[in-house]
């Protein structure tokens, strides 16, 4: 693998806070890009959401594939 991202990058979504301990957890297979925060970590169920839910994302979205389906 050459990810840059570990195998148990948690999903961060759909809001963004990412301290949330009941938060989704599943792997992060995107990056959604904020501004003037750190990018979104999110799995496909949360990109949707994280989209129009978390803070500074930019419209158009720039989302970027940080790991490919196993
Ligand atoms: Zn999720």
């Amino acid at each position: 693998m050459t990810d840059r991202w570990s195998a148990d990058d948690p999903c961060h979504g759909p809001y963004g806070g990412g301290a949330d301990p009941a938060g989704c957890g599943d792997p992060a297979r995107f990056e959604v890009a904020r501004h003037l925060r750190t990018p979104l970590h999110v799995c496909p169920v949360h990109l949707g959401p994280s989209l129009l839910l978390a803070d500074g994302v930019l419209w158009p979205p720039v989302i970027s594939l940080i790991r490919a389906r196993a």
